[in-house]
């Protein structure tokens, strides 16, 4: 067709796409992701979970990824499994000449347009220091840094991209981080500054390395309000979003196959819209 754009010059496997997740969510959250956008996606997207699950691992193989970080929501746990997906990314340069030229880390309750992904990554040189998120706060946070052993305290003002939203950096930015983000040291990072990882990451790319936040409106976290998203634009945005069971009214307002009851977080619908030729999809209507 005439208005088809023009196919991305990036290749899927150029982008590394890591899912943070939990052995409590493999079942209620991550089962659903497989299903759907990991499935479109499979090559290029690494799960990071804390707990051994042979049927996840038979499903995803060595692209399921046991952390050994500990299974709680502390600061920490937390920043532990960003560490292991950043030295993922990372090692996975070494082993082949093809290295992924971007890396993307995104929550199991966020679906990943992998399509437009690409379409957004592809409008920027390689070459570049990029990173590329929502932040969450309309201005930038002050953290202390404190100096070990020392006294001296300093403040710090940067922006950050919501982890829960997704965000992107390119590999060249990546790769100069890893002074403060490399083998454990990320998590010391985190400790200095007393910041939650996306604001880590915030904190390394801006305030230590001068690098800047690329803000766009194409990532989504439940943070928001879901259901103002203007439904004629839900297949082009990178990243969706849901409330989960404690917040079930705040899901994208898409029309299609499927009740609320039946897909709650309204990625089943979505999905559809997007590779209709799913076996499970409704079938499209003919003529
Ligand atoms: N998560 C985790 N360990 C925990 C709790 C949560 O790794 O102990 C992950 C979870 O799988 C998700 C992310 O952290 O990818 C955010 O969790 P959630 O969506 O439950 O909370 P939010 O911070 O978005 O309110
Ligand atoms: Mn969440």
């Amino acid at each position: 067709p005439p208005s088809r754009p023009a196919a991305p010059s990036l290749r899927p496997d150029d982008v590394f796409i890591a899912v943070k997740t939990t052995r409590k969510n493999h079942g209620p959250r991550l089962r659903l992701l497989l299903r759907t956008w990991i499935s479109r996606a499979r090559q290029q997207t690494f799960i990071f979970t804390d707990g051994d699950d042979p049927e996840l691992e038979l499903q995803g193989g060595d692209r399921v990824i046991n952390t050994n970080c500990s299974a709680v929501r502390t600061r920490q746990a937390l920043c532990c499994k960003m560490s292991v997906e950043y030295d993922k990314f990372i090692e996975s340069g070494r082993k082949t000449p093809l290295a992924h030229r971007w890396f993307c880390h995104v929550d199991d309750d966020n679906y990943v347009n992998a399509r437009s992904l690409l379409h957004l990554l592809s409008s920027f040189s390689p070459s570049q220091d990029v990173y590329l998120g929502r932040p969450s706060l309309d201005h930038p946070i002050e953290a202390t840094e404190r100096v070990q052993g020392g006294r001296t305290v300093t403040t710090v003002k940067f922006w950050f991209a919501t982890g829960g939203a997704g965000f992107c950096l390119s590999r060249g930015l990546a790769l100069k981080m890893s002074p403060w983000a490399s083998l454990g040291s990320f998590m010391s990072t985190a400790e200095q500054v007393r910041l939650p990882d996306d604001c880590t990451v915030g904190y390394i790319v801006e305030g230590l390395l001068g690098a800047r936040l690329l803000h766009s409106p194409l990532f989504h976290s439940h943070l928001e309000n879901l259901q103002r998203l203007p439904p004629d634009t839900l297949l082009q945005q990178v990243t969706l979003s849901h409330g989960g069971p404690e917040n079930p009214h705040n899901v994208v307002n898409v029309a299609g196959g499927f009740s609320l009851h039946q897909d709650p977080t309204r990625f089943k619908s979505i999905h559809c819209l997007l590779y209709p030729d799913t076996d499970w999809c409704p079938r499209q209507k003919q003529g």
